[in-house]
């Protein structure tokens, strides 16, 4: 699929997990994960812990006080399943002991979900994903990268799903799962904060962490539509260092200039009050009476 291609998406087929309830009751998912040995969950100090920050300041330097772990939602929880399935698969381990152990916990929804979307992937990528080739190979799976130091001042992490080596250098591939094939998830990956993160942390890593001395090129996002009937969009780019900068400098200017004035007042705002995965945290005590 060359980039850029549109696969067309009926309304209808799509799933809507928004109306979907997790179970409060059981384990939390990511604890499971850990518990199996899994590492369950995004990495300490990736982009969902500083994203905050960029919507409501004071959103921000809540859950920073309270150390808020990342809020559980159905579609949350299935992505974490499909990208766990997917590490194992390309470290050639079976899925089923883990499938068995989360079913025994109450998760026996979203691992069936989660092993639907987890098939279709393996069934459309694995054959002719030119992944596994002689001319690009595997060589990293759910690797770790990150940078005590950085020009902002605080720590940064986060986790290549893959990363592949090819001729002309390494490629970072991430898996993502959406419900619909929107505009975002099309076009958006070349300016998005995690997926720039992940570039810079790689392309700072010394030189011995990757097998050869190759650049670290670009990206791969490998997705899947969670329709009934799932679809794919491969969007493949490679990416130049002054991007790369402006995120830095972005960073910068949030974490050196901007947090040292930051007011703790609610600013009412879109995306951090009423987000993608729903209210905010704190709505109901910060902005509850004003509906
Ligand atoms: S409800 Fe909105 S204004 Fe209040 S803390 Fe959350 S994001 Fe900020």
């Amino acid at each position: 699929m060359s980039e850029g291609d549109q696969i067309p998406l009926s309304g209808s087929d799509e799933l809507n997990y928004a109306n979907m309830e997790l179970d409060v009751q059981r384990e939390r998912l990511d604890d499971l994960l850990i518990r199996f040995g899994r590492k369950g969950g995004p990495t300490e100090h990736g982009w969902h812990v500083w994203e905050p920050a960029f919507h409501c300041w004071l959103d921000f330097f809540d859950s920073r006080r309270k150390r808020s772990r990342q809020r559980e939602t159905k579609a949350l929880a299935i992505g974490t399943l499909v990208h766990e399935f997917l590490a194992m698969r390309y470290s050639s381990e079976k899925v089923l002991g883990l499938v068995n152990f989360l079913n025994q916990h109450g998760w026996e929804a979203e691992v069936s979900e989660a092993l639907r979307l987890y098939n279709a992937y393996d069934a459309f990528y694995a054959p002719g994903d030119g992944l596994s080739s002689n001319k690009c190979k595997v060589v990293m799976v759910e690797q770790e990268m990150g940078r005590d130091r950085t020009p902002w001042g605080l720590p940064y992490t986060c986790r290549a799903d893959l990363v592949c080596e090819a001729p002309n250098g390494y490629w970072i591939v991430d898996h993502k799962t959406s419900s619909s094939l929107t505009y975002e998830f099309t076009e958006g990956w070349r300016t998005d904060p995690a997926i720039l993160g992940l570039l810079w942390c790689a392309r700072g890593q010394s030189r011995d962490f990757f097998p050869k001395d190759l650049p670290i090129v670009g990206c791969v996002i490998n997705g899947v539509i969670k329709t009934k009937v799932p679809q794919f969009q491969r969007i493949t780019f490679s990416i130049d260092d002054r991007i790369v900068q402006a995120w830095v400098d972005m960073m910068v200017y949030k974490f050196r200039v901007e947090m040292s004035i930051a007011e703790l007042k609610p600013v009412p705002n879109l995306k951090g009050c009423f987000g993608r995965y729903g209210r905010c945290r704190i709505y109901g005590e910060c902005l509850g009476g004003t509906e």
